[in-house]
């Protein structure tokens, strides 16, 4: 199957409110250009010098989603264009995002991500550290990123149940923060392996990369 032709089977194949991000991270840009011709707006990227090379060379009505960890001191590199940050993970990436939309004069909508595996990752906020309290000050003390929603990666397991279990956790968190911000509106959960799970589990985002572009070798 070709690039093209999985986008089209992905895209036909989505229940209506669910969202695909083409992460196309160490990808060509023939690649992007190709899911671009079949109908793809939305790219996903995790490291802001590729983002921004990218994003240079590319059609200017992309979205351009960043989804990796990164550094403070590289917001303001992508702080001009990008359509969500998906990996929000802490206050002082907040606080940075704050000030570089802000030089911007624009508001850049941010992801807070949300630690659900069972394995032992560096980044996230943890479950019970993200209350309506927290959310509530975040707003207040920085209005130039607006945060819609939750992203969380689930545990890289066979196990099922586990999966879901996590995912139906970080649901959980989505709805309860929603009920006091309205403006929570998505949910980004589930990867090639588990896409299916995360939208069983209330996913209105799924980041999606080898099962559209095939696999990625990250010796070159
Ligand atoms: C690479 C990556 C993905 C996509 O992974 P696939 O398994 O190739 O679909 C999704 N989310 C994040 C945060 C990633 O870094």
């Amino acid at each position: 199957m070709s690039i093209a032709d999985n986008i089209k089977s992905f895209k036909s194949s989505l229940p209506d409110g669910v969202t695909l991000i083409a992460v196309s991270k160490t990808k060509p840009l023939e690649d992007l250009q190709e899911a671009y011709d079949a109908g793809q707006r939305i790219f996903g990227e995790n490291k802001v010098q590729e983002m921004v090379g990218k994003q240079e060379q590319l059609p200017e009505d992309i979205e351009w989603h960043m989804i990796g960890h990164m550094q403070r001191n590289k917001v303001k590199y992508i702080a001009p264009f990008v359509s969500l940050i998906h990996s929000v993970d802490s206050e002082r990436l907040l606080e940075e995002i704050n000030k570089r939309a802000q030089q911007q004069k624009r508001t850049i909508s941010c992801l807070l991500q949300v630690h659900i595996a069972q394995e032992d990752t560096k980044f996230g906020f943890s479950l019970d550290e993200l209350t309506t309290k927290v959310l509530e000050e975040f707003k207040q003390k920085y209005p130039h990123a607006s945060i819609v929603g939750l992203m969380g990666m689930a545990s890289n397991t066979d196990n099922d149940e586990q999966v879901s279990s996590e995912f139906g956790e970080l649901k959980h968190l989505f709805d309860r923060l929603k009920n006091t911000n309205p403006q929570f509106d998505t949910l980004s959960m589930g990867m090639s392996g588990d896409y299916k799970l995360a939208i069983a589990a209330g996913s209105t985002h799924i980041r999606v990369g080898s099962a559209l572009f095939g696999s990625r070798n990250y010796t070159i």
